[in-house]
């Protein structure tokens, strides 16, 4: 597994926005969104490409064009919708599947309640979008589906990492596959329930609110 820390002002001054507590929905949504094209930039480094001809005013010569099968961006709802749309914008291209996930606060188990993927991902460069790798749990999960389906390699971008989930996602997934992991910054630890601390508080109740 790479891990992948974006380490640029404007990441961390954003960063320090959204983790202030008086920070409103609104503006935390629009700072996640701007946040999440940053880090898209990072994450896409490898996309595969293709060569072809391009007809200038002056002159016939070669560019490239984003290779197929198309890209797959997932977000894992409910958070992850929150950073879809700064992902399409920087490749609007890409196709988009969806992953319910959700962890039992009890077990911090990762269930799957939804599922709208292709099911033969076959060649395919996958981008998994989450906020917050706390415990791992749900990305080893969601990590695990797309191989399952053939994926060519998976790309995890979110906005915090714990070192807890990063060290169970190499665990579990290190010798899987090609896995990427790109984030905004890697914070101290896990409080006891599973909280990245000092991290942003609950990503999905700050981007929707509280349901
Ligand atoms: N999910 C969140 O939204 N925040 C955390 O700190 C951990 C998991």
């Amino acid at each position: 597994m790479r891990l992948h820390v974006a380490d640029h002002p404007l990441v961390a001054h954003k960063l320090s926005v959204l983790r202030n507590k008086e920070t409103s929905s609104p503006t935390f949504r629009k700072l996640v969104d701007e946040l999440v094209t940053l880090l898209a930039y990072e994450a896409t480094r490898e996309v595969r490409t293709e060569p072809v001809e391009v007809v200038t005013p002056v002159a016939t010569t070669t560019g490239v064009k984003i290779a197929e099968p198309l890209p797959l961006v997932v977000p894992i709802l409910r958070a992850g919708l929150g950073m879809l749309d700064g992902m399409t914008r920087l490749m609007p291209t890409a196709e988009v599947g969806f992953l319910g996930m959700q962890r039992d606060e009890t077990t911090l188990e990762a269930i799957t309640y939804a599922n709208r993927l292709p099911d033969d991902l076959t060649g395919r460069q996958c981008f998994l979008v989450d906020p917050m790798l706390a415990t791992g749990g749900t990305l080893v999960a969601a990590i695990e589906y797309l191989f399952d389906r053939g994926a060519r390699d998976v790309t995890a971008v979110c906005l915090l990492a714990a070192p807890e989930g990063l060290k169970v996602v190499e665990d579990a997934v290190g010798d899987r596959g090609d896995v990427t992991v790109v984030v905004a910054a890697v914070d101290e630890r896990l409080d006891e329930n599973a909280y990245i601390i000092p991290g942003l508080g609950d990503a999905g109740d700050r981007l929707y609110g509280v349901v």
